[in-house]
């Protein structure tokens, strides 16, 4: 299980770290807003441990743009110094699973963190139609046929599929599939969309990803 702690005070975050790790978990810690939407950019969390007072991109910021524009699902408990219930009803009205407030133990966090795991161990599948994508297993179904992804492929097809209904811009899929690797220059998105196509579409009598002309695509039924 991999964990991201963001947390701007370094003593905390470290020792969140060593906690975690010391628990069986792979810990990445950002000291900041900024570095936090570039970790959640860069590679998929099973856990998000925020704390809402950050530098640069305060936490409920980070919030909104993860579960906004990054269609992040991942699972977030928010660490709140102040004890007020308003700040508690933003973080929960962001997007927030749960919260905790400080100073806490690190049992309390610990249990926390498990309820958080074992709740998205039950949410692991994507449906549209007869679409099915094994969050856990990280297999694709269409019907009854198994469809084998890279991971590139996978990742792109969980964007799509988490989006769904929405039209997607090319910039908006390669910023969140292809992060700080991404190179405006190329069509790297057009060649894996049809990669997708390829596996998911053809020769089924329903096309599910579609093309909008001038904007970029959209997966929908
Ligand atoms: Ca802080």
């Amino acid at each position: 299980m991999y964990l991201l702690v963001v947390e701007d005070e370094r003593k905390v975050a470290g020792f969140l770290k060593q906690g975690l790790e010391e628990e069986g978990y792979e810990v990445d810690c950002a000291y900041d807003g900024e570095e936090a939407l570039e970790c959640l950019r860069a590679r998929p969390y099973d856990l998000v441990i925020l704390d809402l007072m950050l530098p640069r991109v305060d936490g409920l910021e980070v919030l909104r743009r993860f579960r906004g524009e990054m269609a992040g699902g991942t699972p977030v408990l928010v660490l709140t110094a102040k004890d007020s219930v308003e700040d508690v009803v933003k973080g929960l009205d962001s997007g927030a699973d749960d919260y905790l407030t400080k100073p806490f133990a690190f049992e309390e966090l610990l249990a926390r963190v498990r309820a958080l795991l074992r709740r998205r161990e039950k949410e692991r599948e994507l449906r549209v139609e007869d679409l099915v994508l094994d969050l856990t297993a990280r297999k694709a179904k269409r019907g009854d046929k198994e469809v084998e992804l890279t991971a590139k492929e996978f990742a792109l097809l969980e964007y799509l599929m988490r989006r769904s209904g929405e039209v997607l811009s090319r910039e908006e899929i390669a910023e969140h599939v292809w992060g700080q690797d991404f190179d405006p220059l190329t069509n790297i998105v057009d060649v894996y969309i049809n990669h997708l196509r390829k596996k998911i579409d053809q020769g089924a009598p329903k096309k599910l990803i579609h093309t909008v002309r001038g904007v970029g695509y959209s997966l929908h039924g």
